[in-house]
């Protein structure tokens, strides 16, 4: 995302984000409830580099993101170091949950490798104001809110790949004509 580039900023963050409508569901994680069977099934089941942590499913609402390495990583690390984590084992992005049951295997904590505070536009930012955070934070991904609830998530690479077809579809205007 070189400044230089000439970028035409009609579009606004909610035609460039995913999912989009043929895509399948924003991939998230709840911060209670899944297993650390359910959280490998979701993250072998996609390629994604990263997936931000919800409350609930219904809400939405945000509570962080995971880099993909780091869950994997911290979870072969405590299936082969951490006593009694097991796939059944309760994951947990929170800092406080209830005990579990006594015959529930121990849970994974994971709050750890959560960013708490990722970045995040509304889906009506202007492209050109997303671009230019993506510019000047360096960001590989940001997150996309509607009125408080998780959206959807915009990469650098689908950025660019806007810009491609920006590009191709419109005639190049002389940078004073913008
Ligand atoms: P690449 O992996 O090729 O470098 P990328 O840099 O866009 O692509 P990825 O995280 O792999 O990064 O995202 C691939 C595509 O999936 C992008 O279009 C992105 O918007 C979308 N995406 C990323 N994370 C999720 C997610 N958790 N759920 C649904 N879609 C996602």
């Amino acid at each position: 995302l070189e400044p230089k580039e000439e970028f035409q900023h009609s579009s606004l963050t909610a035609d460039v984000m995913r999912p989009r409508r043929s895509d399948p569901p924003l991939a998230v994680l709840t911060q209670e409830g899944m297993t650390v069977e359910e959280v490998e099934a979701l993250v072998e089941s996609t390629h994604y580099s990263g997936f931000p942590v919800v409350v609930s499913q219904d809400s939405h609402r945000l509570v962080g993101f995971v880099l993909r390495r780091d869950l994997l990583i911290s979870i072969d690390n405590a299936r082969k170091r951490q006593e009694g984590v097991v796939g059944a084992s309760q994951v947990v992005f929170t800092e406080h949950s209830p005990a579990p049951a006594d015959d529930a295997p121990p849970p994974l904590r994971l709050r750890g490798i959560v960013d708490l505070s990722p970045f995040t536009v509304t889906d009506h930012t202007p492209m050109d104001i997303t671009v230019d955070i993506f510019r000047k934070l360096g960001l590989r991904q940001c997150l996309v809110t509607h009125n408080g609830k998780l959206l959807g998530i915009i990469t650098k690479k689908d950025i660019l790949k806007h810009m491609a077809n920006d590009c191709q579809q419109r005639p190049r205007l002389h940078p004073l004509q913008l």
